[in-house]
């Protein structure tokens, strides 16, 4: 054990880091209080040397939104706009692919796609930006879509979320993005983004996707109105317990 670890609070943490057992709830929680930054950063090395060693990577990317319009209005949320807004956009696929090109000049491997949920775009738009940015590089990465978006477009196609998915990979789709996870707790998402999906059904769109082969992220927005006990733990155990469908 280091010295920085030898003197902290922490301490006694270090053995379940070092053997990787779980910690649990008041581990988290004494982790996520503590301020101890110098044991925190100590204990963190130490889980990512047990993991990977020394290996690390990184990739180059393109963040790309389609439009900002949304049917939805979180109360987080400053990017969405409605039709009746002045600053409102939304890019043709020929503009999309002009980005892209832009972008894969400078390097990138990567596209990472999002946008509202807009009001009148048809799905072939989405199929067929797919299409068309993969026409320009096959080997071109493209993370697309929240699990809003993803439940949005199985709706505006109607097919069913495994339908959906299908048809978006078919078109072209490698991963999802991880946006919309927020915190995995009913009352904390009901006070940021009353109307978008339930913790349940953002895990069921990436479980969904996950079990057709796919990859994706998960975006945790903290540091807002949720607790560390009723927010960020639910969410962690949430996250772990793939198979969990109880009110969250
Ligand atoms: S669904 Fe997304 S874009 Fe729409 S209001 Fe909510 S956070 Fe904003």
């Amino acid at each position: 054990m280091n010295l920085i670890l030898q003197h902290s609070s922490l301490a006694d943490l270090y053995e379940k880091v070092e053997a990787g057992t779980r910690i649990t709830e008041a581990d988290a929680l004494r982790l996520l209080e503590s301020k101890d930054l110098a044991a925190l950063g100590a204990l963190a090395n130490l889980a990512r040397r047990r993991r990977v060693g020394d290996r690390a990577s990184y990739i180059v990317n393109r963040y790309l939104n389609y439009s900002n319009y949304c049917i939805l209005s979180c109360q987080f949320c400053a990017f969405a706009r409605k039709k009746r807004d002045t600053n409102g956009f939304e890019l043709t696929v020929e503009e999309m692919v002009e980005k892209a090109r832009e972008a894969l000049r400078l390097g990138i491997t990567e596209l990472h796609i999002v946008g509202g949920l807009h009001p009148s775009l048809p799905f072939e738009y989405y199929t067929g930006l797919l299409r068309a940015l993969k026409a320009l590089d096959p080997r071109l990465q493209l993370k697309c879509f929240t699990a809003i978006e993803i439940l949005h477009l199985a709706w505006l196609a109607g097919l069913t979320l495994p339908e959906v998915l299908q048809e978006l990979k078919a078109a072209g789709l490698d991963a999802l993005t991880g946006g919309g996870a927020e915190i995995f707790n009913h009352a904390v998402r009901q006070a940021i983004a009353r109307g978008k999906e339930s913790a349940v059904e953002y895990l069921d769109v990436h479980r969904t996707w996950h079990q057709m082969g796919g990859r994706s992220t998960c975006t945790m927005l903290y540091g807002h109105v949720e607790s560390w006990l009723t927010g960020w733990t639910t969410c962690a155990n949430c996250a772990r317990s793939r198979t969990r469908r109880t009110a969250l």
